[in-house]
C-alpha cells in the first residue's frame, strides 16, 4: 500500500528559488526510506511539501490515496495530525516540561483550549496523560517527564519531540536532518528510535540526512536528491554500486 504519493512535484519559492523540479515518489507503508542529498538539494522542501506545511507549486500529494494537494483549514490540521514531523531543531516548548510538550502533542490538532491560568499538565485527564507517559517510555525518557524541556541535552530534547509525534498517533513520520544538531552517540540512539518505531508498530518513516554513513546503516531504501531533483531510488548497496 502507498503511505504517500508525490506526483510530478515542483516548487518554486516566491524570491523565484527553484526548490524541486517535477519529483515524483511513492512511499510504500513498509518503508524505511532515508533522502540523502547536499545543502540545498531540495530535501526539506519535499518533506514540507508531503505534510502540506507548504503547498507545492505544481503536482500533487496523496496520504493514503487521499489527495491532500489542495486542502486547507481544519482539513488541513488533519493532514498535519496524521504525519508525525520532526525537526533538526526540535521545536519543544522550551518553559515546559517535557510531559506538557508531549500533551501538546495531541493539543495542537484537537483544538482542545488551554486555559493558560492553570498548570497544561491539570487540563488532561488521566488516560491522556498516562498515555502521553507511555510515549515517553517508548522513547525511554519516562524518567524526565517532570524536567523542563530547555534543561535537557539536546539528544534528550529530540527524543521529547519524537514521543510528541507519537503522541499525535501518526500513520507515517517525517523527520527532517533529525541528528544533524546532535553528537554521534546521541544520533545512534535517535536512529536506533525511529527504527524501532518502524519495526515495532509498522509505521512508515522518511527521513532526511546528509550524513551517507547513517544512510547506508539505516534506510532500506535510499533516495538520492540533486538540484531539486530525484537521482536516486535504490537500496544501500545499489548506491556503493554506483560510487
Ligand atoms: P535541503 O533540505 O536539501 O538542504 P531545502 O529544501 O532546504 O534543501 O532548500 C532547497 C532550495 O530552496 C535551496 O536553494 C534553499 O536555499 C531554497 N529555500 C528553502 N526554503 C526557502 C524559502 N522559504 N524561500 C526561498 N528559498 C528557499
Ligand atoms: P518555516 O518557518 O515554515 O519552516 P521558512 O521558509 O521560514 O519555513 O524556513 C524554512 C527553511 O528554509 C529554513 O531552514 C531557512 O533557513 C530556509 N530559508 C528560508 N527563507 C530562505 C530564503 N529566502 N533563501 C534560502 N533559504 C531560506
Amino acid at each position: 500500500r502507498e503511505a504517500i504519493q508525490a506526483k510530478e512535484l515542483s516548487k518554486v519559492y516566491p524570491n523565484g528559488t527553484v526548490a524541486l523540479r517535477d519529483v515524483s515518489v511513492t512511499v510504500n507503508a513498509n518503508d524505511f526510506c532515508v533522502i540523502i542529498g547536499l545543502s540545498g538539494a531540495g530535501k526539506s522542501t519535499l518533506l514540507r511539501c508531503m505534510n502540506r506545511l507548504i503547498r507545492p507549486t505544481q503536482g500533487s500529494i496523496a496520504l493514503f490515496g487521499e489527495d491532500v494537494t489542495r486542502v486547507n483549514g481544519g482539513q488541513l490540521r488533519q493532514v498535519r495530525r496524521r504525519v508525525g514531523m520532526i525537526f533538526q531543531q526540535f521545536n519543544l516548548v522550551r518553559r515546559l516540561t517535557v510531559i506538557e510538550n508531549v500533551l501538546v502533542g495531541r493539543l495542537r490538532f484537537n483544538a482542545h483550549p488551554v486555559k493558560r491560568c492553570l498548570s497544561m499538565f491539570r487540563q488532561f485527564s488521566k488516560a491522556e496523560r498516562e498515555f502521553a507517559f507511555d510515549c515517553l517510555r517508548q522513547v525511554g525518557i519516562g524518567d524526565l517527564a517532570f524536567r523542563r524541556a530547555d534543561a535537557l541535552s539536546g539528544g534528550q530534547q529530540q527524543r521529547v519531540a519524537i514521543a510528541r509525534a507519537l503522541a499525535q498517533e501518526p500513520e507515517v513520520f517525517l523527520a527532517d536532518e533529525p541528528i544533524a544538531s546532535l553528537d554521534p552517540r546521541s544520533s545512534e540512539t535517535v536512529m536506533q528510535i525511529l527504527a524501532r518505531i518502524h519495526e515495532d508498530k509498522g509505521i512508515p518513516v522518511l527521513v532526511n540526512l546528509h550524513h551517507i554513513d547513517f544512510a547506508q546503516r539505516y534506510g532500506k531504501r535510499i533516495l538520492g536528491m540533486s538540484k531539486g531533483e530525484l537521482i536516486f531510488d535504490g537500496t544501500a548497496r545499489d548506491l556503493d554500486a554506483e560510487t
